[in-house]
């Protein structure tokens, strides 16, 4: 089976839009979405509705979607964030704040563990690709052969193999990382709708099961729309303006 593993789609309907046009292409049959699905963006609503209505589909939260739902504090976030997670908490209807407020920023499928930042502080860590020590201490914390991650917004893979060694790097547009025999994997997508490694594309990763590789896909989308979106709604400006360039 294919898994899309999709993370940081922060409101932003025209790059969820694209990202799941790809994935339908490549016969998606299940999805994980790591947290952050709000924040940032101006479609919290139709974003949340668009991801719970997916068939198969794991959520987990991310540190936006707990400070949407009052579960995570303000001051942990810059202004322009705080001042987005406020104008999302004042817009979320009923029925998606009650979706959000049952997501943790964990949760184990019969496939991966899935977290948000990392198995040892799954809401706020950030593994950066070189944060090789980060890694370690992630493979460490617990038992698991694959691992998926989010909340950098930048493609990274860690893979240990069986003496211990870990390889780490950020992944282009089409990088494919495997397994090895009794190797351990971290890989994190990269962002849906606020990519930050300098592509603006909306990233994600496509992972088979059979063969244990993961493979990480840009898409293109309407950026023009989005910030259009972000700026009507009052939204911090800075906000749209790093869409273009995908910082
Ligand atoms: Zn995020």
């Amino acid at each position: 089976m294919r898994i899309a593993v999709l993370s940081d789609v922060h409101s932003n309907l025209e790059a969820l839009e694209a990202v799941l046009r790809a994935c339908e292409e490549h016969r998606a049959g299940a999805t994980y979405v790591l947290g952050d699905l709000v924040g940032y963006g101006a479609d919290p609503n139709a974003v949340v509705d668009r991801l719970a209505g997916l068939p198969a589909a794991h959520l987990i939260a991310g540190n936006h979607d707990l400070a949407a739902t009052d579960r995570f504090p303000l001051d942990w976030f810059n202004a322009a964030a705080a001042a987005a997670v406020r104008w999302t908490t004042e817009r979320l209807t009923a029925s998606a704040r009650r979706l959000l407020e049952g997501l943790e920023p964990r949760e184990r499928t019969g496939t991966a563990l899935l977290v948000h930042g990392s198995p040892v502080e799954p809401a706020t860590e950030y593994l950066m690709p070189w944060e090789e020590g980060g890694a370690a201490r992630s493979f460490d914390h617990e038992e698991f052969a694959l691992c998926f991650f989010g909340h950098t917004h930048v493609p990274t893979a860690f893979v240990r193999d069986r003496r211990g060694r870990i390889r780490a790097g950020a992944l282009q547009d089409g990088a494919v990382v495997e397994a090895q025999p009794e190797g351990r994997l971290m890989v994190n997508p990269g962002s849906v709708g606020q990519p930050r490694d300098g592509d603006p594309r909306a990233s994600f990763l496509m992972y088979d099961t059979e063969d244990r590789r993961a493979a990480v896909h840009r898409v293109a989308y309407p950026v023009e729309e989005a910030q259009e979106k972000i700026r009507s709604a009052g939204l911090p400006a800075a906000l749209a303006d790093r869409l273009a360039a995908g910082r």
